[in-house]
C-alpha cells in the first residue's frame, strides 16, 4: 500500500464588524433582534431598489488583506453569482470574481513538533468583500425566512493547496482567527457563526506530482470539527482508492452526530453560476494613497508581539505568547508593566493569579476591575517587603471582585507584613523555646528541620512576618 499524502486548501467566511450592512444603511448588528426587523428594499430585494458600497466594510477587507501580506487591488470588480434559494430573495449574491480587493498573499503557522516549533507559509489566493445570505428556520412542515442577516459583510479568504495535514489546518484557523480579531475586524467566532469554514481535502500517493480530486466540505461549526472531518475524509477516501475505486468530485456536509461526511451536491462548477460583473455598482479603483493610509493604521500583530515581549521585556517566548494572544490583554499587560516598571513580575501575576481567577468568574479582560495603576501599586507593596505573596494573593483577589484599591484593603486585613526585628525575634525564640527537642536535631545535623522552623514562625506570626528577616533571625537563634 503507497503512503498517501494529504492536501487541503480552506475558505473561510467571516463577518466584518461594521455598524451597517454592505449595500444598505440597515444595522448589521441583528444579535437577538426579531426576524425581519433589520431589513429594507434594498436587502429585502425589492424591485428598483440599488446598492451602495459599504466604505468600512472595504477598508476593513483592505486591512485584513494587508495582514495577510496580499497584493491590494488596483481594481476590484464586484460580480453577480447567480443562484435560487428562499434564503436568497436576489436570486444572486453580490460577490467579487475575476477581480477581488486582495490576491496573493501569505499567512505563516506554527506546528509543534520534536524539536520545538516549525514555521510553515501558507499562500493566501484571495480575500474578497461579499455579502451574506438569510437565515431559513425549517420547522414543521414550514420553512420560515429571516432576512436580518441578509447583506451583512462577508470576507471570503481562501488558501492555496498548501496544508498537508488536519493539524496545519487547525493551526492555519488558529492563526488566522487571532489576526481577525486583533484588527478589530471580526469576532470569527465559529460557534455563532460569524466566521465559517469550508475543507477542500485530497490524498495522493507519495511522489505523484499531480493533486489527487479533492472533496469539498462544508457545516463545520468548530474547529474541532474541522480536524475530525478532514481526518475522516482523509481515511474515506485512502479507502476508496485502496480498493481500486475513484474519488469523485462532491461537496459534502459534516454530519457532527455521527462523525461522518455525506454527499450534498454532485455537481457543480464556476460556470453554473454564470457570474458576471454586476451592473449596479462601478469597479473600485483602489487609490495607493488609501492602501497607504490603512496600512499606517494596522497594528502590531501577535507574532511581532510575542517577539517584542521576550526581546525588548525579556519575557519567556511562552509567556510572551500567552499575553499576545489577546490585545486587549497585551494592552492590560503593558500598561501594568509600564506602571510597575517590572514587565517579568507583571507577565507573572497576568498569566497566573490574573488568568486564573478570569477563568474562574468567566470575565474578559476589558471587565477586569483591577486598574493597572493599582495592579502597580500591589506589585509595590510586595516588592517593598510591606506584605507577603501570601497576604498579595489575598489582596488581589479582592481587587478582583471589587476594584478596590491595594493600601485600603491591606489596611482593612491587618495585612501589613512585620519586618520589625524586636517584633520578629520575640517570636522566633517563643517558637525555639517551644521545641527543644527539634531544635536539639536541627544542631545535630538534621538540616531539614529549618524550613518546619521557619513554617512554625510564619504561624506564629500569623503570616505577616517578612520571611527574609525571619529567616536571618531563625538562623541566628538556632544556633544556640
Ligand atoms: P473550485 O473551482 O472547485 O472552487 P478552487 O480551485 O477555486 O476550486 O479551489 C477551492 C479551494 O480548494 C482552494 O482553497 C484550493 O486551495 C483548494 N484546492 C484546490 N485543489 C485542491 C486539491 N486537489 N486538494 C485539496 N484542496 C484543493
Ligand atoms: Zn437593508
Ligand atoms: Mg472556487
Amino acid at each position: 500500500m503507497p503512503i498517501y499524502e494529504t492536501i487541503i486548501g480552506l475558505e473561510v467566511h467571516a463577518q466584518i464588524l461594521t455598524r451597517s450592512k454592505m449595500f444598505c444603511a440597515c444595522s448589521a448588528d441583528y444579535a437577538g433582534a426579531a426576524p425581519n426587523t433589520h431589513v429594507c428594499p434594498v436587502c429585502m430585494a425589492l424591485p428598483g431598489s440599488l446598492p451602495v458600497i459599504n466604505r468600512a466594510a472595504v477598508e476593513k477587507t483592505i486591512l485584513a488583506g494587508l495582514a495577510l501580506h496580499c497584493t491590494i487591488g488596483p481594481e476590484a470588480v464586484f460580480a453577480r453569482k447567480n443562484y435560487h434559494y428562499a434564503d436568497l430573495p436576489k436570486g444572486y449574491q453580490i460577490s467579487q470574481y475575476e477581480l477581488p480587493l486582495c490576491h496573493d498573499g501569505w499567512i505563516e503557522i506554527e506546528i509543534p513538533n520534536e524539536t520545538g516549533n516549525r514555521v510553515k507559509r501558507i499562500g493566501i489566493t484571495r480575500v474578497h468583500l461579499e455579502e451574506d445570505t438569510g437565515k431559513l428556520t425549517h420547522t414543521g412542515g414550514a420553512s420560515l425566512v429571516d432576512l436580518n442577516r441578509a447583506g451583512v459583510p462577508l470576507l471570503e479568504i481562501v488558501t492555496e493547496p498548501d496544508m498537508r495535514s488536519p493539524e496545519e489546518a487547525h493551526a492555519y484557523l488558529t492563526m488566522l482567527q487571532r489576526i481577525l480579531r486583533y484588527l478589530g475586524v471580526s469576532t470569527a467566532d465559529m460557534e455563532k457563526g460569524a466566521m465559517r469554514c469550508e475543507a477542500n481535502v485530497s490524498v495522493r500517493p507519495v511522489g505523484q506530482a499531480q493533486f489527487g480530486t479533492k472533496v469539498e466540505v462544508k457545516n463545520l461549526n468548530s474547529f474541532r470539527a474541522v480536524v475530525q472531518a478532514l481526518e475522516y475524509e482523509v481515511a474515506r477516501q485512502i479507502a476508496v482508492l485502496e480498493s481500486g475505486g475513484k474519488v469523485v468530485q462532491v461537496t459534502m456536509g459534516w454530519d457532527e452526530a455521527h462523525g461522518r461526511t455525506v454527499v450534498q451536491r454532485t455537481k457543480e462548477s464556476a460556470d453554473d453560476y454564470r457570474y458576471f460583473p454586476e451592473p449596479d455598482l462601478p469597479p473600485l479603483v483602489i487609490e495607493p494613497a488609501w492602501v497607504e493610509a490603512l496600512a499606517a493604521r494596522l497594528p502590531e500583530l501577535p507574532d511581532a508581539k510575542t517577539r517584542r515581549f521576550v526581546a525588548e521585556l525579556g519575557l519567556h517566548p511562552r509567556d510572551a505568547a500567552l499575553l499576545a494572544e489577546d490585545r486587549g490583554i497585551a494592552e492590560y499587560f503593558e500598561a501594568v508593566a509600564r506602571e510597575s516598571g517590572d514587565a517579568k513580575t507583571a507577565a507573572n501575576w497576568i498569566t497566573g493569579e490574573l488568568f486564573r481567577l478570569m477563568n474562574t468568574a468567566t470575565v474578559e479582560i476589558a471587565a477586569v476591575k483591577i486598574t493597572p495603576a493599582a495592579f502597580a501599586a500591589l506589585m509595590r507593596l510586595v516588592a517593598t517587603g510591606q506584605i507577603n505573596l501570601n497576604s498579595a494573593k489575598r489582596v488581589f483577589a479582592i481587587m478582583f471582585e471589587t476594584g478596590r484599591s491595594p493600601d485600603e484593603i491591606v489596611q482593612e486585613l491587618g495585612l501589613a507584613q512585620v519586618s520589625d526585628a524586636d517584633v520578629l525575634a520575640a517570636a522566633v525564640a517563643a517558637v525555639v523555646a517551644r521545641y527543644p527537642d527539634e531544635a536539639a536535631k536541627y544542631r545535630g545535623g538534621k538540616e531539614t528541620l529549618f524550613n518546619w522552623f521557619l513554617g512554625q514562625v510564619m504561624r506564629e506570626t500569623r503570616g505577616k512576618g517578612n520571611p527574609a528577616v525571619v529567616r536571618e533571625l531563625l538562623a541566628k537563634a538556632l544556633k544556640g
